[in-house]
């Protein structure tokens, strides 16, 4: 059974409410252009998607946010930075915290017109602030379109790679889209999607039927899995990069744009946060000594927050309440690193 609690706007008259303004769209669509660029080898800087698992109040987040657009002007010439401000989480249990887009106060009930309607503020003050637009996770194909005007990355998280909605809105998505491998770790799964992603479509969007051209810029993220009995089990050694590059090559003409973000956080560092400084430097080292290694992985996804680890209730300012994340220093230093070393 059904209540209907809260009735939706679609997303034209919600974005009708607060169009974005002209100045910060420029700067969407040029940071939009940057990532793609990455992604097709136009460019040979290195997309880092970093930033909190989850972004659960705007002022830490716009915090993060202004200090990684300074760094980022330090390393621009590198590295492509797109901050994660994720307001949708998946839960393993289905349970617990959602994001802001549900639940715009982390301790109280839900209200999803009200998250909507926080998350664009905060997704545009982020563009304004720091000069980045961010990244977020397409948990729900509809509530893409509530958004798509304020974002430049869109992931498909571990446990929706395998889902048919999530790929065929994919397909029409003008921006990059990055596959998580699903929490199988399936390499032909993970390729399969972005086939999908990448192959024009026709179905039911909203109150329409839709084509989409299929979207080239559909790649593969790497996040570690989780085997049979609940083990973490890393997969971002060269042996499964080169099971990826396997999938591209077989895939021939049919795929465009082979390339790969390494996530280093979730099943690759089961979740301890530090191994992600470790992880990332065994990714850079591996693109020193191998050039096909080196031209699929395209960059890093890193889970990080003004305070390093996490905590159950928002107590502390700029510290995740859910997955933990390395803190600011660790951030900083971190980056600087891939610059030099990418
Ligand atoms: C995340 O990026 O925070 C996340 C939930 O990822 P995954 O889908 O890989 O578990
Ligand atoms: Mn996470």
């Amino acid at each position: 059974m059904f209540e209907k609690q809260i009735e939706i706007p679609s997303p034209e008259e919600i974005v009708s409410e607060r169009p974005v303004p002209e100045a910060l769209a420029a700067v969407k669509s040029e940071r939009d252009r940057l990532a793609k660029e990455v992604i097709t080898g136009e460019s040979d800087r290195l997309l880092v998607i970093v930033g909190p698992c989850s972004a659960h109040e705007p002022e830490p987040v716009l915090e993060y946010v202004r200090r990684l657009g300074k760094l980022g002007e330090r390393v621009k010439d590198r590295l492509v930075l797109v901050p994660r401000v994720y307001t949708a989480k998946p839960r393993t249990r289905g349970v617990g915290y959602m994001g802001m887009f549900s639940q715009p106060d982390p301790d109280h009930e839900e209200d999803t017109l009200r998250g909507i309607r926080k998350i664009r503020e905060m997704l545009l003050h982020c563009i304004e602030e720091s000069g980045l637009s961010a990244a977020d996770e397409m948990l729900y194909p509809e509530n893409y379109a509530y958004v798509e005007d304020l974002i430049t990355y869109v992931a498909v998280g571990a446990r929706s790679c395998e889902d048919q909605s999530h790929r065929l809105v994919s397909s029409g998505i003008d921006l990059p889209v990055g596959f998580k491998n699903p929490m199988s770790g399936s390499i032909p799964v993970l390729i399969n999607s972005i086939f999908a992603a990448q192959s024009p479509q026709v179905f039911k969007y909203h109150n329409y039927q839709v084509r989409t051209t299929g979207n080239p810029y559909a790649h593969a993220v790497l996040r570690g899995r989780v085997d049979n009995y609940g083990n973490d089990i890393p997969n971002y050694h060269y042996e499964t990069v080169m099971q990826v590059l396997e999938g591209y090559a077989r895939a021939g003409e049919a795929l465009s744009n082979p390339a790969l973000i390494i996530d280093a956080n979730h099943s690759n560092s089961g979740k301890r946060f530090r191994q992600q400084i470790r992880i990332v430097g065994e990714v850079l080292e591996n693109r020193l000594r191998d050039k096909d290694f080196r031209r699929i992985v395209k960059g890093f996804m890193i889970e990080s927050f003004l305070e390093e680890g996490c905590q159950e209730h928002d107590v502390v300012f700029g510290k995740s309440i859910t997955d933990p994340c390395l803190g600011w220093a660790d951030t900083e230093a971190l980056i600087l690193d891939i610059a030099e070393k990418a």
